[in-house]
């Protein structure tokens, strides 16, 4: 089945299983994912970006910060009073635009992934992801024109397998570089939660940017198998904050088969697209 385009196909399914809380501006969508797990989706802006919200006993963990286009942290603080530490799966724009409004903010410790939090993203890069058509109902104070990413202090540089506790809740980290050099999935022992940021999610999954590396990937898709028994689903980055872990076992069966020549692509935008069930791939021409 083709995944569907934004915003043709919103609302998507994958989120439909999930109370909603009241969102400040309606920029975001919130869901409940259990009791202490929430997700915010930014609805209205064809990235359809996930950023979670986890509560741990005496801190709060928010993986990733969104776009930026509306303020994060005024919803996070509708939820929890508790001190919040900034995970980032990576520094791409869309993960890290509400990372200013934080003051620990963590991310792998790589020289691509530190240089975008230090440098943020400037509004001539930013100026193609905010062209007509890509968005509907922007907050309205906010300036297409003047969209940039602001830098952001890191406070923390993560380490393969790092533990992250936040009370009673223990999150590791786990290197799986590919979508980008230093991208991370985390994983929450406590309810077998796998965060996995752009290296998974039900849609295109893209591995022809700068900073991609499909060997790495097809190393991680490897890596990802072998702790698949200790998750019970996956949160990704876009479009449905819940995906069954038996994705990943189909993702590293497709990867397999495009090693071994078994699946056709076409080119399309300067590189090679796959067409499967759940997700796309686009690799670099080689
Ligand atoms: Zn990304």
């Amino acid at each position: 089945m083709a995944i569907q385009k934004w915003p043709d196909g919103l609302p998507r399914s994958g989120n439909q299983i999930f109370d909603t809380l009241k969102s400040e501006d309606n920029w975001f969508e919130i869901f409940q994912i259990n009791e202490s797990t929430f997700a915010f989706l930014e609805p209205h802006h064809d990235e359809e970006v996930f950023s979670y919200l986890l509560l741990g006993g005496n801190r709060a963990a928010l993986i990733d910060t969104g776009m930026g286009v509306s303020n994060i942290r005024i919803e996070v603080e509708n939820i929890t009073h508790l001190p919040v530490i900034v995970l980032n799966t990576h520094t791409h724009f869309d993960h890290t635009g509400g990372n200013f409004r934080f003051n620990n903010i963590a991310c792998f410790d790589d020289n691509f992934e530190i240089k975008n939090l230090n440098k943020g993203h400037s509004k001539q890069f930013c100026r193609a992801f905010m062209q007509p058509g890509s968005y509907q109902n922007l907050p309205s104070d906010f300036k297409p024109d003047e969209y940039n990413i602001q830098p952001s202090k890191i406070t923390r540089k993560l380490k393969h397998l790092d533990k992250i506790d936040i009370g009673d809740r223990v999150l590791i980290v786990h290197h799986t570089p590919g979508h980008s050099p230093g991208s991370v999935c985390i994983e929450d022992k406590k309810h077998g939660l796998l965060f996995t940021g752009d290296t998974y999610y039900r849609g295109t999954l893209f591995l022809h940017l700068p900073g991609s590396n499909y060997g790495k990937f097809v190393e991680s898709c490897d890596y990802l198998l072998s702790i698949l028994d200790n998750i019970e689903a996956l949160c990704p980055g876009h479009n449905e904050c819940y995906a069954p872990k038996d994705d990943i076992v189909l993702l590293h069966k497709t990867i397999n088969d495009i090693t071994h020549d078994q699946i056709e692509f076409e080119i399309d935008s300067g590189s090679k697209f796959f067409q499967c069930d759940h997700f796309n791939l686009r690799l670099p021409v080689t």
